[in-house]
């Protein structure tokens, strides 16, 4: 993917204490074909190539004590910038409720997203949401935002399919209102392309409700297309803002980098995958650095801090930057980690751990988590404590305390062992990243 390519040419530049124009120029070839292989956009690459080579070759980096560490920088300050800069607000009005026009091409991810949107409004912002059912041509549309209404316990407005779907957004934010609901949320219908009656009906609808927020929901696995998507919709509706659904996906991450200069609107949030809480808040600095292969320890610490109970989840981090955790700490963890989903997802956020060959091996099926959970209680405090008094007797007795085969205890001690490695790798980082102020 693009995070492989980018880090496997960083790389070669990384701990250079002399680089020339030329290093750089060459460098900035393989970013260029890295990115057009991501499918982002040509003339975005254009653009970023030629502004990274503008500040890359300037005085300040060649003649700095770590040029290479400088280029990475400029790298990741304009893969920042070219998803926005900042992260993007969701508007609040106040003349609630703060009315939010959810439209999209069929599919896109429009009506679960509206679902996720409500979920998060409320469990993160504290917000009272309305979910208003606009879909009258899509069979069963209605009946789906209804089912995730009830499955998530918030009202849904619906007219049936006989009444205009103005009139439904119309008369459902009149409802959001009446009921002191401080978000409505109005799923529209979308088409397999983009034609005039749907822009007239939308723009109708726009105009009826005047929408604080028209977030444009579009698929990232559609590549170019969805940015295409974007620039058309924006032209019509001047949108607000976009949320990129399926990023779970196996997409070439091509239309996150170029939505925002092309469209012109900010990404303000992202879909992660089909579940009610798996949409996030967009950062670009975040992205850029997941990208880079920095990691992205803060959504991991978001997620810790929403899921987890928080002091609990502040101690997670603290373990983590300090990299001082035993088996015990482990245990604790293991429990904490199973509410926050499952554990490849967690271990691909941690810095450098695409990197880490075998990364397959260190990743733990949420299945065997229980006969893990027995390998470690079957151990002693001491044991826990400095695994690597672990010798191949005790081995063999925590094997048959706990029932699990002694290759099975011999593979987590070895996990064990990885994963501390890479919590240090990346305690490094933070470290550097505070140094040259590059992490907030
Ligand atoms: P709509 O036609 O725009 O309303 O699209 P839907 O909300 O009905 O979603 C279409 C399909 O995409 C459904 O199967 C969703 O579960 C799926 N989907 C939506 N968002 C995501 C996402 O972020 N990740 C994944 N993997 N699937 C998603
Ligand atoms: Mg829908």
């Amino acid at each position: 993917g693009l995070a492989d390519r980018l880090q496997g040419t960083l790389q070669k530049i990384r701990g250079k204490g002399k680089v020339t124009e030329a290093d750089v120029k060459e460098m900035m070839r393989e970013v260029r074909l890295a990115l057009l292989e991501a499918d982002v956009n040509f003339k975005v690459v254009k653009d970023f190539i030629k502004r990274v080579n503008e500040r890359a070759i300037g005085q300040e980096v060649l003649k700095s004590l770590t040029p290479g560490q400088q280029v990475i920088k400029v790298v990741k300050e304009e893969l920042t910038e070219l998803m926005g800069g900042e992260q993007s607000k969701i508007a609040v009005s106040n003349r609630p409720p703060t009315v939010i026009l959810m439209v999209g091409l069929q599919g896109a991810g429009k009506t679960t997203t509206t679902g996720k949107l409500a979920n998060l409004l409320r469990k993160k912002y504290n917000r009272k949401p309305m979910l208003v059912a606009a879909d009258i041509y899509r069979p069963a549309a209605i009946k789906q935002l209804e089912t995730l209404g009830k499955q998530l316990n918030f009202p849904v407005f619906s007219l049936g399919d006989q009444v205009s779907p103005v009139e439904i957004a119309k008369q459902g934010v009149a409802k959001a209102k009446e009921e002191h609901c401080d978000y409505v949320l109005v799923d529209t219908a979308g088409r397999l392309h983009i034609d005039e009656n749907l822009m007239g009906e939308l723009a109708e609808i726009k105009e009826a409700v005047k929408p604080d927020e028209i977030f444009l929901v579009v698929d990232a696995m559609t590549g170019q297309d969805a940015v295409n998507v974007a620039k058309s919709f924006n032209d019509q509706l001047d949108i607000t803002g976009v949320i990129l659904t399926k990023l779970d996906g196996d997409t070439r991450g091509g239309a996150a980098l170029s939505i925002r200069s092309v469209a012109e609107k900010p990404i303000k949030f992202v879909g992660m995958g089909e579940k009610m809480d798996a949409l996030e808040p967009f950062h670009p600095e975040r992205m850029a650095s997941r990208i880079l292969g920095m990691g992205d320890v803060l959504t991991l610490i978001e997620k810790a801090q929403t899921d987890v109970d928080e002091a609990k989840a502040r101690e997670l981090e603290k373990k983590m930057r300090t990299a001082t955790f035993t088996f015990d700490d482990f245990l604790e963890q293991l429990s904490q980690v199973k509410k926050m989903g499952p554990l490849d997802d967690i271990l691909k956020m941690l810095p450098g751990a695409n990197k880490i060959k075998g990364m397959n091996n260190l990743s733990i099926d949420d299945k065997q988590i229980a006969h893990v959970e027995a390998i470690i209680q079957s151990m002693t405090r001491k044991e826990k404590e400095q695994p690597e008094i672990i010798n191949a007797s005790r081995r063999k007795r925590i094997a048959k305390g706990s029932g699990r085969p002694i290759q099975e205890v011999n593979r987590l001690l070895k996990q064990f062992e990885e994963m501390k490695k890479m919590m240090k790798q990346m305690a490094g980082m933070q470290q550097k990243g505070k140094k040259k102020g590059g992490f907030k």
